[in-house]
């Protein structure tokens, strides 16, 4: 009573909002920039963090113009780094609202929200004799967290970027490849063009013998993964997404009304009701934004929805529950937010 409208906890958060017992939340020590548009952001985690395993992402929540949104990023930094801070590396992306605000405008000492690290594009357990690594772009997080983490006797990383210079990790690659730690190819694709994934019979002629994991945009992801299936080698080829793969967008969408907070907007049928509402000021609980982590469900009261990966459209029943990220407008529909 002595404390309301405020909790007792809130008061605590401004002396220690780093407390065992808090809400998991981190600050933000240091940003190092990597390239024009990337960076790494060093974090110290609170007490609760539980540690992660290389190749794992982060969901953060961060403040962007007094509204909270949450992304998910990889973890960048070892798991035995021992000054208990980690780190993860975002490429600033055109009109991204969270990616530029931590390039570019994020500063020490600022406090984020934190989820437990989590994802199963993790090294095995076993390691194996021979690695790949094929990535893109900032596809390259995932990756380099499991480099610094752990050594294997033979690494070979096929790596695409625009030009050297955008590179992320260049310096520290270029070192593993002095001490014969990593062999390396750049594809640069503003001279080069795009990696034609038969190309790899050329680069890495032993690749279908390689227990590889491949992270970078959807289209080398595609290809990598038919290209392995056609090859017999599928359970070799471990892959993460930065973003769904939509294949269907819905011709119409619809009126959509956010019931709780009592606002109805216009929508397209291919915009997911995530976007649609966030951009329509209303508090929307989001995860990965791309339908794997369930961070984003939310009843759908009335009307019905399409799902942007498969088509599949899904109607308004008591207890529905509907994954906002990759769902778009499929008529008018209610969603309870
Ligand atoms: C498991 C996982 C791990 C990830 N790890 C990293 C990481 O280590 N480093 C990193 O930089 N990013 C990573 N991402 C992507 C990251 O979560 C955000 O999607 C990205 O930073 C864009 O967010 P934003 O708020 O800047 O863009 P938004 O404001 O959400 O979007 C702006 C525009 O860009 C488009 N867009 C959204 N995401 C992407 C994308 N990834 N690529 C291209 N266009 C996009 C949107 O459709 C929209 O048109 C990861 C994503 C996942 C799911």
């Amino acid at each position: 009573m002595v404390t309301t409208p405020l909790l007792p906890s809130d008061y605590l958060d401004l002396v220690s909002p780093l407390r065992a017992g808090a809400e998991l939340r981190g600050r933000i020590e240091a940003v190092h920039p990597e390239t024009d548009d990337a960076a790494t952001v060093v974090i110290r985690p609170g007490r609760g963090w539980r540690g992660h395993t290389a190749g794992q992402y982060v969901r953060i929540g961060v403040d962007v113009d007094g509204v909270r949104l949450w992304r998910a990023y990889s973890i960048t930094s070892p798991t035995n780094r021992q000054d208990g801070r980690v780190t993860i590396t975002v490429k600033a992306i055109l009109d991204g609202k969270v990616s530029n605000h931590l390039v570019r405008r994020a500063t020490p000492g600022t406090l984020i929200q934190l989820d437990q690290p989590t994802g199963d594009f993790v090294l095995p357990q076993a390691k194996p004799a021979k690695v790949l690594y094929l990535t893109a772009g900032s596809g390259i997080t995932p990756v380099m967290g499991m480099l610094r983490d752990t050594e294997f006797d033979d690494v070979v990383m096929v790596h695409c970027a625009p030009q050297p210079q955008d590179v992320i990790f260049r310096n520290e690659l270029h070192d593993l490849v002095a001490d014969k730690k990593l062999r390396l190819t750049e594809v640069h694709t503003d001279t080069d063009g795009k990696l034609d994934i038969a190309r790899l019979d050329e680069l890495v002629p032993d690749w279908a013998e390689r227990e590889t994991w491949a992270c970078g945009p959807a289209g080398l992801l595609d290809a990598a993964e038919e290209h392995w299936t056609e090859h017999g080698v599928q359970e070799r080829l471990h892959t993460e997404r930065f973003r769904p793969s939509i294949v269907v967008a819905g011709d119409g969408g619809g009126e959509v009304t956010f019931s709780a907070t009592g606002k109805t907007v216009d929508a397209d049928g291919a915009t997911p009701l995530l976007d649609i509402g966030e951009e329509a000021g209303v508090l929307m609980p989001s995860g990965c934004r791309m339908g794997i982590c369930f961070g984003c469900i939310t009843p759908l009261k009335a009307g019905a929805v399409r799902d942007l990966r498969t088509g599949e459209i899904t109607e308004a029943e008591p207890g529905v529950l509907i994954q906002t990220c990759v769902s778009a407008a499929a008529g008018p529909c209610d969603i309870e937010r």
